[in-house]
Formats: C-alpha cells, sequence, structure tokens
C-alpha cells in the first residue's frame, strides 16, 4: 500500500495529456526529471494571457501593456514568497537554469584571477559545468572538483580540504539529476561562507520536491527553470542576493536594460532590468507563477512524501528483477531511479518499453562525468511525479522484465 493524503485521481484529471495513449497504450510518463507535464490551469494562464491582455511590458501607458505588467511583476512576487527570498527585484526572470548559471559565470569574469579557484561537484549536469571551464579560460582561474562515492553521495571531508582562500566560487546542484541525490547544501554554503567564497546552487532539479528558504540558506545564487515545475519552457530564474547582483556587470545589453542611452555613454536601469535585456518571456514569466500556485495548492510536505513512497516501492520491484542494478543509493535522494541491467544496452531498454507507451530516459543525462565515474555508457532514468500511481510503477517493472526477457 502506498500511502498519501493526496487524492492522485483527481490530480491527474488536471494533466490533459495524461489521458492520451501512445503507442496504443496509456501514457505513463516518468520523465519528469528532464521536464514536468502542465496541468489545465497553467496552460489555462497561457490562453488567457494570448486571448485577453498579450501586450509588451514595462513601457506602455495603455491598458493592455498594464495589464501584462502587473501579471508579470504578480509573478515575480509569486516567487519571491515562495523561496522566502527577501527582494522581488532579487528575482530576475531568465530563459531558465542554463541562462542563469551562464548569466553569473559571465559576470564573474571580472572578478577573478589567475590562480583562484573554482570547486564544482562531480554529478553536475553539463550546464553546470561547461560555463565554469569557460570562465576558467577566460580568467585562468582552475576549476576543482568536489568528488563522490559510489552511493552518488559527495565526499564532504574531501570537500572541506579543497577549501581554501583560493576558492572563490563553489557550485553544487540541490539535487542530482541523473541520481537523485539531495545534497547537503546547507553545510557546503556555511563551509564556503568560512573561507569567503560565494556558493551558486542549481535548483532545477529540487524545485519539484523541495521547498527551498533560500533565506535560511543564505546562499548567493539559486537557479530554477519553469518547466521542472508544472510550468512552461523557455523562463525560469536566478535569484542572487542584492550585493552580488549590484556588483555583477550586465549580461546582456539591450532594451529594459538602461536609464539613459547616449552614443558616448549609457546607465544601467535598476535591478532586476539590469539583467532584463529586451521583451522577456512574458506569458513565460506569468505562467511560472501560476506552475508555483498549483503546486503549493496541492502541498510541498505531501508531494515529497508521496514522491517517496513511490520511489521506495519502485525500487523494491526493481531491484526483484534479475541483473538490476541502480545507480544512486544516496541515504537522502528524490524520486529518481537511474538503472542498468546487465549485458543489456540502456537505449534498448528505452525502445522496448516505450512501445508499451512507457516514457523513461535513456542515456548520460547531461551528466557524462558520472557516467564515466561508474564505468557506464549510460543508465535508464525513471522519474516520478505526484501524478504518478503505484500502478503505472508496475507497468514499468513489467515492461523492463519484458525487455530484459527479448534481450538476454
Ligand atoms: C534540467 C536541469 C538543468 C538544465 O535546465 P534547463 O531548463 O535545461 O536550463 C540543470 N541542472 C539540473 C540539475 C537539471 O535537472
Amino acid at each position: 500500500m502506498i500511502e498519501t493524503t493526496l487524492d492522485i485521481q483527481a490530480i491527474r484529471k488536471d494533466f490533459p495529456i495524461l489521458q492520451r495513449e501512445v503507442n496504443g497504450q496509456p501514457l505513463v510518463y516518468l520523465d519528469n526529471a528532464a521536464t514536468s507535464q502542465t496541468p489545465q490551469q497553467v496552460i489555462d494562464t497561457i490562453v488567457d494571457y494570448y486571448q485577453g491582455y498579450n501586450a509588451n511590458i514595462h513601457r506602455g501607458v495603455h491598458t493592455l501593456s498594464q495589464e501584462a505588467t502587473d501579471a508579470y511583476e504578480v509573478a515575480r512576487q509569486k516567487i519571491q514568497k515562495h523561496f522566502n527570498i527577501v527582494h522581488s527585484h532579487e528575482v530576475i526572470f531568465t530563459s531558465g537554469t542554463t541562462q542563469s548559471i551562464n548569466l553569473v559565470a559571465t559576470g564573474f569574469t571580472s572578478f577573478l584571477k589567475e590562480g583562484d579557484e573554482i570547486l564544482v561537484s562531480a554529478m553536475e549536469h553539463h550546464s553546470n559545468i561547461v560555463p565554469w571551464q569557460m570562465l576558467c579560460e577566460r580568467t585562468g582561474a582552475v576549476l576543482k572538483v568536489i568528488p563522490m562515492n559510489l552511493e552518488g553521495e559527495l565526499v564532504m571531508e574531501e570537500y572541506q580540504s579543497l577549501l581554501s582562500e583560493r576558492t572563490k566560487l563553489v557550485f553544487c546542484n540541490h539535487v542530482s539529476n541523473a541520481l537523485g541525490t539531495i545534497n547537503p547544501i546547507e553545510e557546503i554554503i556555511e563551509a564556503a561562507h568560512k573561507v569567503g567564497a560565494a556558493v551558486l546552487i542549481d535548483g532545477a532539479q529540487a524545485a519539484a520536491h523541495i521547498k527551498a528558504d533560500l533565506q535560511a540558506l543564505d546562499v548567493d545564487f539559486y537557479t530554477v527553470s519553469a518547466h521542472k515545475v508544472c510550468g512552461p519552457t523557455g523562463v525560469g530564474m536566478l535569484y542572487g542576493k542584492e550585493e552580488w547582483l549590484k556588483k555583477l556587470p550586465p549580461y546582456q545589453g539591450g532594451g529594459e536594460m538602461i536609464a539613459e542611452v547616449t552614443f558616448e555613454k549609457t546607465t544601467y536601469a535598476d535591478l532586476p532590468h539590469k539583467f532584463e535585456a529586451g521583451t522577456p518571456n512574458i506569458c513565460g514569466g506569468i505562467a511560472f507563477g501560476a506552475a508555483l500556485d498549483y503546486m503549493n495548492s496541492i502541498g510541498f510536505d505531501a508531494i515529497a512524501q508521496y514522491e517517496d513512497e513511490l520511489m521506495q516501492y519502485a525500487t523494491e520491484q526493481l531491484l526483484a528483477i534479475d541483473g538490476l542494478k541502480i545507480y544512486g543509493t544516496a541515504a537522502h535522494k528524490t524520486s529518481v531511479i537511474s538503472f542498468n541491467i546487465e549485458g543489456v544496452h540502456p537505449y534498448d531498454i528505452g525502445t522496448i518499453v516505450d512501445k508499451l507507451g512507457i516514457a523513461v530516459r535513456t542515456g548520460h543525462h547531461c551528466a557524462q562525468p558520472i557516467m564515466d565515474f561508474y564505468q557506464i555508457p549510460g543508465t535508464v532514468r525513471a522519474s516520478f511525479s505526484f501524478y504518478n500511481t503505484k500502478e503505472e510503477v508496475d507497468k514499468l517493472v513489467e515492461g523492463v522484465v519484458r525487455a530484459r526477457n527479448m534481450l538476454l
């Protein structure tokens, strides 16, 4: 039995896509770590915007422009409140986590010099590795890796010994998208601050499961993509402490981000507009706010509790399959299960279960260093959301058994 206070069948009705069939079978969507599905409430928000008040923001005196501006700024305040952020101008709308990280990495160019060090965890998404490598190339700073163990947990003693007065920045994901590990970010942030280093936490994978309190964490930067929390693609946020955002140079030049422009000199707009050049994804930002409203109406405690039960159940059922190995067995993890069956390529499992209507991800999950660590080409990854059911887990297990029998 899976215990929950949630009415999962009622919740499923909010997601039109869950009614569809794939290859003649009801869709079983278990690729939530790549992107979440979108409830009707968020779809309605998008439709209302384009049907009712589509206009460019911040510069129009006309009614539609004011309505769009108000809705966009209300969404910013919803994000502020959700993550317990001091000022709404510390919320920068971006196109998502990748852009948020690039904004900070580019901005740090002028703050670093040769010999400075940047620490990144061994379980980063590519979007959290490449921008730092580029930053190191520009500045001569050195990238160092916080190692992990076979369970998929960071080795915190090693982290402590890597920290020094040369450390200027520490980057780590809150939750690993490939393994599900929940990293001890409180400890990571506190230790980094002791040596005067800034910390950016990639919250892209965590945000669907954990409501992070950014004031309590005292983190310098935190990133989120709306499409992983039931919102649309192409929009997300960068949280930055006011003092950092004031120091960082603008990321892109253009409209919206200036106070005054002459050919001799341009002065930049105040926060948050300094980092929001050009017409943003207005509808996406508004829908991001609606997505957080939706998830809060369900409740993050209930979501975490239910997803944990689903994950425990799926773990037990999958481990009963001959030759199946799970990668990422951290004591604290979210509902992501990465696995392989001995002698079978993950891609073949993914293809066979797709014929049964089951969507899982196969491959390196944008985290090749993790696959190198385990010396595997990739894994099959099933990631569960609050709208998944025990019956869907059973279908996955049946599908994997069937694939195994066909392939071995
Ligand atoms: C999804 C994800 C990203 C990338 O997010 P985008 O929306 O593609 O920018 C980065 N880090 C982690 C941990 C993720 O799960």
